[in-house]
């Protein structure tokens, strides 16, 4: 038989998928693959459910239903100041990830370079290089994750088509500043680049801190993409409910990869999500006071068990190095060990690396109901006492 594509063969199953199905065999609490135990709001579910119900559940237009289009526009402007016409600017996939690849198939053509920053998001890569790309990617090295502006500027080149840029980003919970966002900018218009950026965790963010769209930097709003879901805004993440906001010259193409791969997104959830984007300010206040809660309550006793917990900006993820706890082996043995000895399941960061010499830190995700959260670190203080 002749070989299946050499790109996605080159892949094993995500990291998400084999460490959910690890927890559900060793029946561990699940702090993995990142999803909310309750789901989100009751009246967007009774909205869905309603208009499956009503009608009509038929092929809803390709770019999206007009409510949903508007209600995407009109929360650009109410968060971002960003004036968006929602006829042209403005279309409706199913989750991030299919806008992801979307971007790469209508952007990309053989050979061209896209630059990214590691650690990266699992789908970024195999998305990348399938689509044909050449790949430059730079780290962020913790404790702070700041941005290597030297690196970044040496990864850009004449044949740099885009730069792929998650903010709120996964899984380092970090969240760019504006002096970053101003150096990336600058890179961009030099390189006359794209950014697709992926801000799925855009209503996720501690502290205090603002997320910033790069689409909204000065020179930048023609040459971004941005992304959003309806999944962590709403904490509906088996929707897959996404959003791709960009410039009418941008959009078409990008248009076209969608028209041929989903061509469009369940109705009754489109509707339900147009209300959902219309909720008052404080609903999406209230999800990162939320998040920074839970943050709180997990990173003190993760610290109490002896871990070293790194900072968390934003996203509902958080990295801590196992080495204190004197554990011998990498991230991917520690992650088993906590599995099956401990009863929590945690995500390997060595997944999110290119090469695997970063595996002493484990990823948690705390999007939890605080009991949950409690018996988590009762287990494994239990199992390193
Ligand atoms: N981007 C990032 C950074 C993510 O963490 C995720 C995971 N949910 C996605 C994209 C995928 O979003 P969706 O479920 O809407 O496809
Ligand atoms: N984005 C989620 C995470 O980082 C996982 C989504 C998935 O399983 N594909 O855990």
């Amino acid at each position: 038989m002749k070989a299946p594509n050499s790109v996605l063969s080159s892949y094993g199953t995500t990291v998400f998928e084999v460490m959910s199905r690890l927890a559900i065999e060793h029946d561990a609490i699940n702090l993995g693959q990142g999803f909310p135990d309750t789901d989100g709001p009751a009246d967007i579910v009774e909205a869905a459910a309603a208009a499956l119900i009503q009608g009509p559940n038929q092929y809803p237009p390709m770019l999206g239903l007009p409510a949903l289009r508007q209600a995407v526009a009109a929360h650009a402007e109410r968060f971002y100041g960003l004036e968006v016409d929602w006829q042209s600017e403005v279309m409706v996939t199913s989750g991030a990830t299919e806008a992801l690849a979307d971007c790469h198939m209508a952007l990309i053509e053989p050979g061209d370079e896209v630059v990214l920053i590691e650690p990266l998001y699992d789908c970024y890569l195999p998305i990348v290089r399938r689509a044909g790309a050449i790949a430059k990617t730079v780290r962020v090295e913790p404790p702070d994750w700041a941005l290597p502006r030297a690196a970044l500027e040496a990864a850009f080149s004449d044949r740099t088509k885009l730069l792929l840029l998650n903010n709120p980003m996964n899984p380092t919970a970090k969240v760019f500043t504006r002096a970053e966002l101003d150096f990336i900018a600058g890179l961009l218009q030099r390189h006359d680049a794209y950014a697709v950026c992926d801000e799925v965790y855009e209503h996720i963010v501690f502290d205090r801190r603002e997320h910033i769209p790069l689409m909204t930097l000065p020179g930048l709003r023609k040459r971004t993409i941005r992304i959003g879901s309806a999944g962590k805004t709403f904490s509906l993440t088996g929707w897959k409910v996404g959003y791709v906001t960009a410039a009418p010259e941008l959009l078409a193409p990008i248009a076209k990869a969608h028209q041929f791969v989903t061509f469009t997104t369940a109705p009754n959830l489109q509707q339900a999500v147009a209300a959902g984007l219309g909720k008052p300010d404080r609903y999406f206040a209230g999800l990162s006071e939320e998040m920074q809660a839970k943050r709180d309550r997990f990173a003190a006793g993760l610290t109490e068990v002896g871990f070293d917990v790194l900072d968390c900006a934003g996203t509902y993820f958080i990295t801590a190095d196992f080495r204190p706890l004197g554990f011998e082996g990498n991230d991917v043995d520690f992650c088993r060990h906590i599995t099956v000895d401990a009863g929590v399941t945690a995500v390997p960061v060595s997944a999110f690396y290119i090469s695997g010499e970063v595996d002493h830190f484990v990823r948690f995700c705390f999007c939890k109901k605080d009991d949950l959260l409690d018996a988590a670190i009762e287990r494994l203080a239990k199992a390193f006492r």
